[in-house]
């Protein structure tokens, strides 16, 4: 839809001044209300203006990002977590390839044997090794995972926008959710879900099914 100059006049004011009666739109571009009202009613059935009864009009664009940033923002990571699917830090990289196919995901991640946290490996972490010479079935998949400290991981009282922000920053598929436990006077991660682009893609869905 073209808007016409003084459509975008009566936007900008608004912007600025809501809420913003139309007698107030109306002298302040020094027009009549009643050849006002042509140009309000467009752009409240354009959804570009909100009127409210005996308020006055809103910037309706902007409020509704501002809702859609309040919910995925309220949305925890607890609500949308999946199962997170283990290997053990001695498996070999051939069961962790078997391991990816049988359970249909893209990311592993690897605890040690308490079950807390070790390290994450992605599919492109296996082709690399198995495109090379190495014997896969001997080699455990400790030497070629991504290892602590350096993961990135999310708590399951996060909100889905953190993790899916941490996702798109760090440029990764997959985020373990843990849960901080302290063994032995030694902080462990226990890994209790994931967060994949699929989820955050599954949710994205969900939010903006009418
Ligand atoms: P792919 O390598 O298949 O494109 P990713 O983009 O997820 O998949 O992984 C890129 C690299 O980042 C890999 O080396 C992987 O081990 C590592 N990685 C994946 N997820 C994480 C994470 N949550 N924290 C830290 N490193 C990660």
């Amino acid at each position: 839809m073209e808007l016409t100059p003084r459509q975008l006049q009566i936007i900008d004011i608004v912007k600025e001044n809501e809420p913003i009666t139309s007698e107030e739109i109306a002298e302040k571009l020094n027009i009549s209300r009643a050849a006002l009202r042509p140009d309000l009613s467009i752009l409240t059935m354009a959804g570009i203006l909100e009127a409210r009864p005996r308020v006055g009009y809103f910037y309706a664009g902007k409020h509704t990002k501002n809702l859609i940033a309040e919910k995925i923002r309220e949305i925890k990571v607890n609500d949308i977590k999946s199962v997170p699917v283990v290997v053990r830090e001695d498996a070999s990289v051939y069961d962790a390839i078997v391991t990816l196919f049988v359970e249909d995901v893209g990311t592993l991640f690897v605890v040690h044997d308490d079950g807390s946290l070790a390290g994450v490996i992605s599919r492109k972490d296996l082709l690399k090794i198995a495109i090379g010479n190495a014997d896969i079935r001997q080699i455990p998949v400790s030497v070629i995972m991504t290892r602590m400290p350096n993961l990135i991981t999310c708590t399951p009282e996060e909100s889905a926008y953190d993790a899916a922000r941490k996702i798109v920053v760090h440029q990764v598929d997959a985020l373990p959710v843990v849960k901080t436990e302290e063994i032995n006077g030694k902080i462990k991660y226990k890994v209790i879900g994931r967060i994949t682009k699929t989820i955050i893609t599954k949710l994205f869905v969900e939010l903006g099914t009418i």
